[in-house]
């Protein structure tokens, strides 16, 4: 019934991508990344409301590391015990307002912090 009433007043439109679909291929500081449609979370699986989007690596769960051992990030990282920026210019601590981020592709970056360099 719920379902019903979602497509009464939310008719399902055709999503303009699936699950797994490629959205684009992305090589930044030497290490190349496949990025594919999919869903964060699986009640948005489920949700005849939510489009697939492009998924980007978790790096805390899964670190990525150039050659010279610095650590990938994504400019939407929560931020980390080492984050130096300026809290009272912006109330975000995320990877991207860090003074150790440095821009890459698209939301890749890398942490130029000592302190997370593997040795
Ligand atoms: S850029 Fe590096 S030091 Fe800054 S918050 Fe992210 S992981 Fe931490």
């Amino acid at each position: 019934m719920f379902s019903k009433l979602i497509q009464n007043d939310f008719p399902l439109t055709e999503f303009t991508h699936n699950e797994g679909d490629l959205y684009k291929i992305i090589t930044t500081y030497g290490k190349t990344f496949e990025l594919k449609y999919g869903y964060y979370e699986e009640c948005d699986r489920q949700s005849p409301l939510c489009e697939p989007i492009v998924i980007y690596p978790d790096f805390t769960k899964e670190p990525v590391y150039t050659d010279e051992g610095i650590p990938f990030v994504t400019m939407m990282q929560d931020a980390c015990k080492s984050y130096r920026g300026d809290t009272k210019r912006t109330p975000d601590t995320t990877c991207a307002e860090c003074n150790y981020f440095r821009r890459g592709e698209e939301w890749f970056g890398i942490c130029t912090c000592p302190r997370n360099k593997k040795l």
